[in-house]
């Protein structure tokens, strides 16, 4: 019995806290993928070296969404573009529970 169809692929992200020099006794988070993330596809992973589509704000990958005249705006995204593989976000220092997959070994 295998479970193919349970893959998902999983953006292992470092977050990082630091203090917001513009106003006192607030912090904001940056968020930085790791480099040994497993991409779901080629293409995918292609448009990832071509540009940046993670968001080091939101700590997701994003697509534009918007473009005006103070920059643009992004459109975080929970499923690839390419071949619709969910995307499972995860903290580095805080990791999910994860599933054992059920592959019997022939
Ligand atoms: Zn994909």
């Amino acid at each position: 019995m295998r479970y193919l169809n349970d893959f998902s692929m999983r953006a292992i992200y470092k977050k990082e806290t630091h203090e917001d020099p513009e106003s006192e006794n607030n912090t904001y988070s940056n968020f930085t993928l790791n480099r040994n993330t497993q991409f779901c596809c080629e293409q995918f992973k292609t448009l990832c070296k071509k540009f940046t589509v993670w968001s080091y704000e939101q700590g997701k990958f994003a697509i534009v969404n918007k473009i005006t005249y103070e920059g643009h705006s992004v459109q975080p995204i929970d499923f690839c573009p390419f071949c619709g593989e969910k995307i499972e976000y995860e903290d580095e220092n805080n990791p999910k529970k994860i599933k054992k997959k059920k592959v019997k070994e022939f």
